[in-house]
């Protein structure tokens, strides 16, 4: 398992630092309510970087937001407000205290990761058989709903199945998760794809009003959660290029950068161009998907 040192998360007036994960600080405001802040951190392989990424946070958070409104005629989801403390403007939110259903809500229209790893050595992913003959990449006959476990700080999500999902929450929740997580996968794919972008997989977290009300939390459709592939570039068979980490892992991987992943010790810092070319990704799949100016 991997060592995970985070920064001491920043004091923000007024609010109560409650966890921190890789990417985000979570406080607690006097009336209940949550605030999250996306930090610039960038993880890769389970390791959180000394390098950051300058204004990723703020990408992130308004990538959400903005797709938050998309979806909102799908489910409800737990933002309140953008109005927070000065020092974390534009890249926290205050959002409603959900009780987190433990799963991670994947969606996968295409096959890659995790779920290409399981279909070689299975022939299925989470208990769905998919069709022989499928490489890296390819289009699924239809998304599926690929569920996995939460893993503590430093920990791989697992892979589960259905049924599992249902031992945990219960058959009508697991029944309703399925199916808002594909309605979310269904809208967002569409969209994307009017843009020239395909969005291979994604992963959601919903959890509970105290009424009972399933809501999305956490972010959405990000790069941090979800494969963006450049449609034009689609070549099953091989690894996609993609809007996310993609540059930093290859450069971490490459004799460049002279580090040994089995050795257990973090990647070495980030060179300034890698930085930059990782920032410009990042703005390139924000103006892209939204149509808006970062
Ligand atoms: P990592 O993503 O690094 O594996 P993590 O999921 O614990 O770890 P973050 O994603 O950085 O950490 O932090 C967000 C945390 O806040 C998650 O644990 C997520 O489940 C939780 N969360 C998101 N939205 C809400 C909400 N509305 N109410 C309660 N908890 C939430
Ligand atoms: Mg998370």
């Amino acid at each position: 398992m991997p060592d995970i040192d985070l920064p001491a998360a920043p004091d923000i007036e007024g609010a109560t630092h409650l966890h921190s994960g890789k990417v985000r600080d979570l406080y607690e405001l006097p009336d209940g309510t949550l605030l999250m802040v996306a930090s610039d951190r960038i993880s890769i392989f389970d390791f959180v970087l000394d390098t950051t990424i300058p204004d990723k946070g703020e990408i992130l958070t308004r990538m959400s937001l903005w797709w938050f409104d998309q979806l909102a005629d799908l489910v409800p989801n737990h933002v309140l407000s953008t109005d927070v403390p000065a020092s974390v403007r534009g890249r926290a939110v205050v959002c409603e205290r959900l009780a987190m259903y433990p799963v991670e809500c994947v969606a996968r229209g295409y096959l890659t990761g995790s779920g290409l790893l399981d279909y070689r050595a299975t022939g299925e992913v989470c208990g769905i058989a998919l069709p022989a003959g499928l490489e890296d990449g390819s289009r699924l006959p239809e998304p599926v709903f690929t569920p996995a476990t939460k893993a503590d700080l430093g920990e791989h999500d697992e892979n589960v199945s259905y049924d599992a999902v249902a031992g945990t929450v219960g058959a009508e929740r697991a029944s309703q998760l399925r199916s808002l997580t594909l309605a979310v996968y269904a809208r967002a794919e569409s969209v994307a794809r009017e843009r020239g972008i395909i969005l291979a997989d994604t992963k959601l977290e919903f959890g509970a009003r105290p009424d009972g009300t399933t809501v999305l939390a956490d972010e959405v459709l990000t790069p941090d959660s979800s494969r963006f592939w450049p449609a034009d570039q689609w070549r099953p068979g091989q690894a996609q290029p993609s809007y996310d980490k993609q540059i930093v892992r290859n450069w971490a991987l490459s004799p460049d950068a002279g580090w040994d992943r089995a050795s257990g010790e973090a990647p070495p810092p980030l060179p300034p161009e890698v930085v930059e070319r990782t920032r410009s990704r990042y703005v390139e799949a924000y103006e892209l998907l939204t149509g808006e100016r970062f």
